[in-house]
């Protein structure tokens, strides 16, 4: 047993061990240093995906009769970096954030003690740190930290998932027995993330019961579509339980009026003596923006320019009605800079967990007993890793204004390359609002937005304007491995003169997420842009 104490951390604490650890992630850090160029994404050369790429790894892989031990394990690992794309300045496709150091330094911890954070008995640093960080992020978004809770999840799609269970056990106590009722409704903007379209799937309720709400031009739920929308379903014997209120759409950072979606949930409420409509906040990409809810914009003490400003005031406008949501979520592992999986949901009234927490006869192992006080039993999963850990190191590392610093600077970066790139290409559009995330079109021949979005053009011109972004795409992602763009097939629906149908708009993305993508960047990404985007008469001449 010997030879396998080795490949463990030591017992006692001896420095031999410690060394041994520490060599090798020595050889992780000093793998992929080596690969590092902040000119390309990609680290070491790119390897070709070409279609039998899986086949062949489905027929080669071997899992040896003899172990190769630890440390030459690790270095076949390195192989694994070999053409990965690397978080620097170059990834500008998608909110996929670097994770800061203290992240990794709090996810180290959280592995070595592999804590479990079903049970404070089996993972005392991994319930403190959840109790701490949701006691600190419920003063941010204005929840009581005396009556809320929270805990780490599957994603901001796991926190839709569990708002929606909490909705349905609460507007029908019997369900959890007898099953969902066949009456039950949600809603969400037409532009709300498909974690809601899949829970509606895994939930039972179905699909057929989530209603679509149409967008504003800010890509902001419609509230008048909502409400006519809301009483349609009731006049039909249908009982809306839920409404998903996105603040920040995913593409396009659009932000619904929760203020304006509580208050018409209430009147129906009213109107029609319901019981409560849940409301989720749907604060996965947005959520971090709500640290600047208590920021000083009137004596602006980071000295932030105007314009970004001026975006930050336009988010606090929404934001600081956060409290209104019954719950919300963070996702660090987007604008937080955490690695995955990093997600708190939090939950404005404790007291809801109630209606979906297991009896103890259920939990025989495990639960409140003479030892040990808290038990998460509400939650879907079993086990859970400890990621309140990293979350709460970063926290830590950042503090409020090191937070406020780092995301104002995806605002100043997006206005500058807004600004760069309608002056180097005059047939490109931006698409939406100021943003750490900017969408834009390119045109053919000339900019046709406003005609898009207000109707006055046909079904065929907007796909051919779909077709010329998409040939674009394609082009620039063929260069991925020096400057990564995303792209979008769906940034919005418009309507066409000639058309019956909502028909998607096709964008390109500029997301930046990284403490490397500054200012000084932008230039380097128009370049880039003017390299690879395809001349409109190459494709339509
Ligand atoms: C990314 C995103 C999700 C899903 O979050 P995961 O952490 O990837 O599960 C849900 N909603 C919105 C608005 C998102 O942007």
């Amino acid at each position: 047993m010997q030879h396998f104490q080795n490949m463990f951390p030591s017992e006692d604490g001896g420095h031999e061990a410690r060394f041994e650890l520490l060599e090798l992630l020595e050889t992780v850090l000093t793998g992929m240093d080596e690969l590092k160029d902040p000119s390309r994404l990609t680290l070491g050369l790119e390897s070709e995906i070409s279609s039998d790429y899986y086949q062949n790894i489905i027929d080669a892989a071997v899992l040896p009769e003899k172990g190769l031990g630890t440390k030459k394990s690790v270095e076949e690992l390195l192989k694994l970096l070999e053409g990965h794309r690397f978080l620097n300045r170059q990834y500008v496709a998608n909110a996929t954030p670097l994770p800061n150091n203290a992240s990794i330094a709090g996810n180290l911890l959280m592995v070595l003690l592999n804590g479990n954070n079903l049970w404070d008995v089996d993972g005392t640093a991994a319930a403190k740190t959840e109790v701490q960080i949701t006691s600190m992020l419920s003063d941010i978004v204005g929840y009581d930290r005396q009556k809320s809770a929270g805990f780490t999840t599957w994603g901001g799609q796991g926190a839709v998932f569990q708002s929606l269970r909490l909705a349905i056990a609460n507007a029908c106590p019997e369900a959890n027995q007898k099953g969902t009722p066949n009456h039950l409704y949600a809603f969400c903007s037409e532009l709300s993330h498909f974690s809601l379209y899949k829970s509606m799937e895994a939930s039972g309720i179905g699909t057929d019961h989530l209603i679509r709400v149409k967008a504003n031009r800010d890509h902001s739920m419609d509230l008048f579509d909502l409400r006519e929308k809301m009483t349609a379903v009731i006049e039909n014997g249908g009982l809306p339980i839920y409404v998903l209120a996105t603040l920040g759409t995913t593409d396009t950072f659009g932000i619904d009026d929760l203020a304006g979606i509580k208050q018409v949930t209430e009147e129906i409420e009213a109107a029609y003596g319901l019981p409560r409509i849940y409301i989720h906040a749907d604060t996965a990409m947005g959520g971090m923006y709500s640290f600047f809810n208590g920021y000083d914009f009137a004596e602006n003490p980071l000295r932030l320019e105007d314009d970004v400003l001026e975006t930050l005031s336009r988010y606090k406008s929404h934001f600081q009605h956060l409290k209104l949501a019954d719950s919300l979520v963070f996702d660090f592992h987007k604008l937080g800079q955490t690695p995955y999986t990093t997600s708190l949901f939090l939950v404005k009234n404790r007291e809801d967990f109630k209606a979906v927490d297991l009896d103890p006869d259920e939990t025989p192992y495990v639960g409140n007993r003479g030892f040990g006080s808290y038990h998460t039993s509400y939650t879907l999963e079993c086990s859970r890793m400890g990621s309140s850990i990293p979350i709460y190191a970063s926290l830590l590392a950042f503090g409020i204004q090191g937070y406020q610093q780092i995301l104002a600077n995806y605002i100043r970066v997006n206005l500058a390359f807004r600004k760069k790139l309608t002056a180097a290409f005059p047939y490109a559009a931006v698409t939406n609002e100021a943003a750490p995330v900017t969408t834009f079109r390119f045109y053919p021949r000339n900019v046709r937005y406003h005609d898009e979005i207000s109707g006055n053009i046909t079904e065929e011109e907007v796909r051919e304007v779909n077709r010329h972004n998409e040939t674009i795409a394609e082009a620039l992602g063929r260069f991925r491995n020096q400057t990564y763009f995303g792209s979008t097939k769906k940034q919005r629906y418009v309507y066409p003169s000639d058309s019956q149908s909502p028909v998607p708009l096709y964008v390109q993305k500029f997301y930046s997420v990284s403490p490397y993508t500054t200012v000084d960047a932008v230039d380097g990404y128009i370049d880039f842009l003017k390299a690879h985007v395809v001349p409109a008469d190459a494709i339509t001449g």
